[in-house]
């Protein structure tokens, strides 16, 4: 594309676009990229320079751009029909995809509500537990646990489970009151004793206070993305599923980051042998393709929604594209990819040359900690390695880091001082080798000065 034209859209950018976690004052700073194609691994600018799509964009990306079963999915869709409503009616690609959904899920898992974004699927699985009690007679059930620094959205109920003071403290007095469990980010644990076992004493406690009254808990497992990717210690989900069963609480794993291989296995709730009653999936669902969410539930939960018309039962809940023929399509290609490329099995070996070089960026000066589940990692900057002196906010430091990978032709975005990697699952060895070094260079450069 000319020079020209560049122009011209940048300009257009900047008097149109609100771009979304952005301060726009001084968004036009940063020269921002155009994108306009891409190819496996790498995204393409409109001056024709290639980016290795380091945080898949935004978390969603599995199989690589364009990937030729993806696409010939969702254009043979767009030859029989691009939308059709599930209210009132079934479709031919939401049936097929609930049917696998609840085939790879942890088994329990039978039923399929689909929205649009990670969001919802979370607001929904939040309204689903609370109405699961009033229909089983247990109104007094009303209130939610999740965690500090969780994560679950931009929409209002999601917020109010969410625990992150920049993004959430100023909507406070609009949000719901929701108990709280400390997080286990023992980097910067302060209290006393091991870090994982004190949160879940706290949980304990909780529990036995207000058990009786709690509708469910709500937690990403493994690892809080959003949080500054906050691994949690082995054991620490299954324990609180367990106090969940013990209480009687419904629990909801939101799986919308960690979901679809991004841990290592196709699911994180796996990896500590937990079968939630909700699950939450949305970001990778469709392999980056288009917006799609499902919220998964089991039988159990489903049969309080069903009665006579007149006793309104009714789960009274709907998006105007839940469920659309395209991107249900896309996920279906997506998750065959799965079985036919035995995707979990072959990104082993990049996983393996990425943990290498991470090693080594461990051992930087102004590197805190390296967290990382599966393809899910953590860099957190610190200006004192000694005394874990942070950053300042308006330093901006992960940004800047994030600016250097670009001049090495890597995209990446930082969650505050924590570097974010959350490279596709077609990763190949070279390229994690290319990313690992790319990105340790790029914290020496930044931090040098
Ligand atoms: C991204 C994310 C969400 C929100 O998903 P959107 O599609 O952006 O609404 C919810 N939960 C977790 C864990 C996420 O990472």
């Amino acid at each position: 594309m000319s020079a020209e034209s560049h122009r011209r859209l940048l300009e257009l950018d900047r008097r149109h676009v609100w771009h979304p976690f952005t301060q726009m004052q001084t968004w036009p700073e940063d020269e921002p990229l155009v994108i306009e194609r891409a190819e496996g691994n790498y995204l393409i600018d409109d001056q024709n320079n290639r980016y290795f799509d380091g945080v898949s964009s935004l978390w969603v990306l599995l199989h690589g751009h364009r990937k030729r079963a993806i696409d010939e999915a969702v254009r043979a869709q767009l030859d029989r029909v691009a939308h059709s409503t599930l209210l009132g009616l079934a479709s031919v690609p939401s049936i097929e995809l609930a049917a696998k959904l609840a085939e790879i899920a942890p088994a329990g898992l039978t039923r399929v509500f689909y929205s649009d974004s990670g969001s919802t699927s979370v607001e929904i699985a939040l309204k689903m537990a609370y109405q699961y009690w009033r229909q089983r007679g247990r109104p007094e059930k009303r209130k939610f646990v999740a965690l500090d620094e969780a994560y679950h959205g931009d929409t209002i109920g999601s917020v109010s489970v969410g625990g992150i003071q920049l993004f959430h403290d100023i909507f406070r007095s609009l949000l719901f009151d929701v108990e709280r469990i400390p997080t286990p980010y023992s980097y910067r644990w302060q209290g006393e004793g091991d870090c994982g076992r004190a949160c879940l004493k706290a949980a304990e406690a909780l529990f036995a206070r207000e058990g009786r009254e709690l509708a469910a808990l709500v937690i990403e497992p493994l690892i809080q993305g959003a949080a500054g990717m906050i691994a949690q210690p082995t054991g620490f989900l299954a324990r609180l599923a367990a106090l969940c069963r013990e209480h009687e609480v419904l629990l909801i794993c939101d799986e919308v980051a960690t979901g679809f291989g991004r841990t290592g296995t196709m699911f994180a709730v796996e990896q500590e042998n937990v079968t939630p009653d909700l699950m939450c999936v949305a970001k990778g669902l469709t392999g980056g393709y288009l917006p799609l969410a499902a919220t998964l539930t089991t039988e159990d939960v489903y049969s309080a929604f069903l009665g006579p018309v007149a006793e309104k039962r009714t789960f009274f809940h709907g998006h105007t594209y839940t469920g659309n023929p395209l991107a249900c399509a896309a996920a279906l290609a997506n998750l065959e990819l799965f079985e036919q490329e035995q995707t979990l099995q072959r990104m082993k070996p990049a996983i393996g040359a990425l943990a290498e070089k991470l090693e080594r960026i461990a051992d930087h000066d102004h590197v805190g900690e390296v967290r990382r589940r599966g393809l899910m990692i953590g860099i957190e900057l610190v200006r004192v390695r000694a005394t874990k002196e942070e950053y300042p906010y308006a330093d901006r430091i992960g940004h800047r880091v994030c600016l250097a990978a670009r001049r090495r032709g890597i995209i990446l975005r930082p969650l505050g001082n924590v570097i974010v990697l959350m490279p596709p699952l077609s990763m190949t060895v070279a390229e994690a080798g290319m990313l690992g070094d790319a990105v340790r260079e790029s914290i020496s450069e930044v931090t040098s000065h």
